[in-house]
């Protein structure tokens, strides 16, 4: 265990910090965890671009956990945590911030300087088109189409999606794109599909600016993001990590904090 200390000696000695995000900075804010603090799944995995894009019944079922998700994504609120990393950017300190959360709290917070490196679950896109809208237009949709879902409830689950099983999600109406009839889908990248190269790319020419990394809640599991801790280490930048369990990276580590996120952050506010 490190002292709270050692934390702000690494981000005074560091003038540009490279700051890399993920759930374990929204989990205070309501917004559940995929993993455990070993890095393991704690519930089934997430359908995969694969499986949404090539199944009308993965579709509907997708659709209906978010009709019921969206309500508690949409209602949360930023936390101490996403309020430290806006202090942090207002200080000048912070070169970029990267997350692969697609809540969009960091920028509620008062981030202006972020990447969402795994998108944005408040937009849907249309795969055929880009049209964009706003997913609170896809809820109206999706209320209206289906009366009797819009009712239920379930537990919370991550990105928005909710624990709900039903029997049968066949009679569940899922809107297409009003333009041209397209596949519609939240505009975050799911498992199983790539990162757009122009973001990567940014974070990249971000990384390369920065003096060192500062990782807040993630395990680090999913190689977009480790991959921006490989190559600070390859570039000898030293990287810090405030995290509740074991990262994928904890043997690269300068300075290990295993603590919450707003914990460990609090010094900044
Ligand atoms: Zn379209």
């Amino acid at each position: 265990m490190t002292a709270d200390s050692d934390l702000k000696d690494f981000i005074e000695r560091h003038a540009r910090l490279f700051v890399l995000t993920g759930a374990g900075c929204s989990t205070n804010s309501g917004i559940p965890d995929y993993r455990d603090g070993d890095g393991q799944w704690k519930r089934t995995q997430p359908v995969t671009y694969q499986a949404f894009m090539a199944g009308a019944a993965t579709r509907q079922r997708y659709w209906a956990r978010s009709l019921v998700g969206w309500r508690h994504i949409g209602a949360a609120r930023p936390n101490p945590a996403h309020r430290a990393l806006a202090r942090l950017e207002s200080a000048g300190r912070s070169e970029m911030l990267v997350t692969q959360n697609v809540d969009r709290l960091h920028q509620a917070a008062g981030s202006a300087e972020v990447i969402d490196l795994h998108g944005r679950i408040d937009i849907v896109r249309c795969m055929a088109c880009d049209h964009v809208l706003p997913r609170e237009a896809m809820q109206e949709a999706l209320t209206r189409l289906n009366p009797g879902w819009a009712g239920r409830d379930a537990a919370r689950a991550p990105d928005g999606d909710a624990d709900l099983e039903a029997a049968d999600f066949a009679d569940f109406a899922v809107p297409d794109c009003a333009r041209c009839r397209g596949l519609l889908k939240p505009d975050v990248v799911f498992f199983g599909e790539t990162v757009p190269r122009d973001r990567v790319e940014a974070a990249f020419a971000h990384l390369a600016r920065a003096d060192a990394v500062l990782v807040v809640g993630t395990s680090l599991m999913v190689r977009s993001g480790f991959r921006f801790v490989e190559a600070a280490v390859a570039a000898g930048k030293p990287v810090a990590a405030v995290n509740l369990g074991r990262t994928r990276a904890d043997a690269l580590l300068t300075l290990k904090v295993a603590r919450p996120c707003e914990d460990a952050l609090a010094f900044l506010l």
